[in-house]
């Protein structure tokens, strides 16, 4: 018997309870909150989708783990068996652990930058990669394909590097000011979008073909590969194993947050393919910001955890399992007439609120709408991802209006049941069917940088 959405390939043996709230209190939770889901108390929050950052659940193998973690300063043996992973995975010569992925960021991209006015170029920059690609002194330039943005449509790989713009970009720009090229797997920012091997190694051969390095952003690896085996001709029958140690075979450099398919809770890579001379520069500059070259902001066993959490997240039935939650819930908004952007990511549904309440202007955040709508209904924490994220326009101070007004519903790994799930599908659905009654937002207070985190609102009548 073949289930459509196979179930939980794993028995819960430990429970932390969730509280409820009532609709009333969640109202005046929210008020106080300044209609900001970023400052309510994760115990207000009944089911909570805000990330899929640091939330998942760990295995006994990992606590397991844990117990054997070394916490020697200098060449413990947890940083031994973390490396043994690393390289049994990647397949590359050096490996520095660093506490998460914008640690991973910040010491290794500003190497590559080696004189002002220089560019890097990505399917999609991640917000953290970006900033670092600026604080680094270099510019940040996307280029990924248009089908990126045909939301309602069906495409296999929505997260490619879009070729024609890559090649254009470097010679417009010039080969000698680009500091490398990213593959951000999958494209967190497109909405968790696969990027297939054949897009991998066309960006390889371009890299060669000028003489750049290419680095993979990794965060989603394994999520990645899952797509790759179910949609690109030819790898049906390989193992995800085998199509992760391909991906990376077409990169130099492979940054990760671990906090994501690493399955851990803190924790991040850099690992380098074979340039001793730039794992040597990053070594050096891991001291100052991130700790000793063996252990960089981590514990020993934090790095056990991780050893086992990136082995874990390539079994094939927890990724079905997975991918087939964020399916279950796009389903199930999609029957009911729910826009959202199709097919759905790996790691979240994203709703399209531009769709779903175009009575609010972009100015007034629909995404913020219906996110404070649905904690009102059900206590469901989701996230704005629009022009509130976007911010305004340094130069005129004007609001910028982003592409697309998403809320993204981020499902963390190995945490809720599909019933939870149904929890949150009849809340939107509900929102849904009432979207004529949401109202717009104003700020009361806006604060100057990443406003998203802390700003506060008030509804507008
Ligand atoms: C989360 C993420 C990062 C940043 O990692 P942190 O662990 O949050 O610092 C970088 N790139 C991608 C694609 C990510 O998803």
């Amino acid at each position: 018997m073949k289930q459509k959405y196979i179930a939980e390939p794993y028995r819960i043996k430990m429970v932390e309870p969730i509280r409820e709230t009532t609709k009333e209190e969640r109202i005046e939770l929210l008020k106080n909150a300044g209609y900001n889901p970023f400052s309510l108390k994760s115990d207000d929050v009944y089911i909570d989708l805000l990330t899929d950052s640091g939330t998942g659940a760990m295995s006994q193998e990992q606590w397991a783990a844990m117990m054997i973690g070394d916490e020697a300063y200098a060449g413990s043996r947890s940083f031994y068996r973390l490396e043994a992973a690393v390289r049994t995975i990647m397949g590359y010569e050096y490996f520095i652990p660093v506490h998460q992925g914008r640690g991973a960021e910040k010491v290794f991209l500003p190497q590559l930058v080696t004189k002002p006015g220089m560019f890097y170029i990505a399917n999609i920059h991640f917000d953290t990669t970006r900033a670092h690609v600026e604080l680094a002194g270099a510019r940040a330039i996307d280029c990924v394909v248009p089908d990126c943005y045909d939301i309602e449509h069906y495409h296999d790989f929505k997260g490619n590097m879009c070729l024609s713009c890559l090649e254009e970009t470097i010679i417009e720009k010039g080969k000698e000011n680009i500091a490398g090229l990213i593959m951000t797997v999958t494209n967190n920012s497109a909405g968790g979008q696969p990027v297939s091997m054949a897009n991998i190694k066309e960006v390889r051969k371009i890299a060669d073909r000028f003489g750049l390095k290419v680095i993979i952003d990794g965060a989603r690896y394994a999520e990645n590969a899952f797509f790759i085996k179910e949609r690109e001709l030819g790898y049906q029958d390989k193992s995800i194993k085998e199509i992760v140690f391909e991906m990376c075979s077409y990169g130099d450099a492979f940054l990760m947050s671990a906090k994501k398919d690493g399955l851990v809770n803190m924790g991040g890579i850099i690992a380098i393919k074979n340039d001793k001379e730039l794992f040597d520069k990053c070594r050096t500059y891991v001291v100052p910001y991130e700790g000793f070259p063996t252990y960089g902001g981590l514990n020993g066993r934090d790095m056990d955890a991780l050893a086992v959490g990136l082995m874990e997240a390539l079994d094939e039935r927890y990724l079905r399992h997975r991918i087939d939650q964020v399916r279950y819930l796009g389903d199930r908004l999609r029957d009911a007439g729910v826009p959202i952007q199709f097919p759905v990511g790996g790691h979240a549904v994203f709703v399209d609120c531009k769709a779903f309440a175009p009575h609010i202007p972009f100015y007034e955040f629909p995404a913020l709408a219906v996110t404070n709508a649905i904690y009102i209904e059900a206590g469901v924490r989701a996230v704005e991802i629009g022009s509130l994220l976007l911010g305004r326009d340094p130069d005129t101070h004007k609001n910028k209006e982003s592409k697309m007004e998403l809320m993204r519903l981020t499902i963390p790994r190995r945490l809720y049941t599909y019933n939870h799930l149904d929890v949150v599908a009849d809340a939107v659905i509900h929102v849904y069917e009432h979207r004529h009654e949401l109202k717009g937002y104003t700020f009361e207070y806006e604060s100057s940088i990443l406003r998203h985190f802390t700003s506060t609102f008030k509804p507008i009548d």
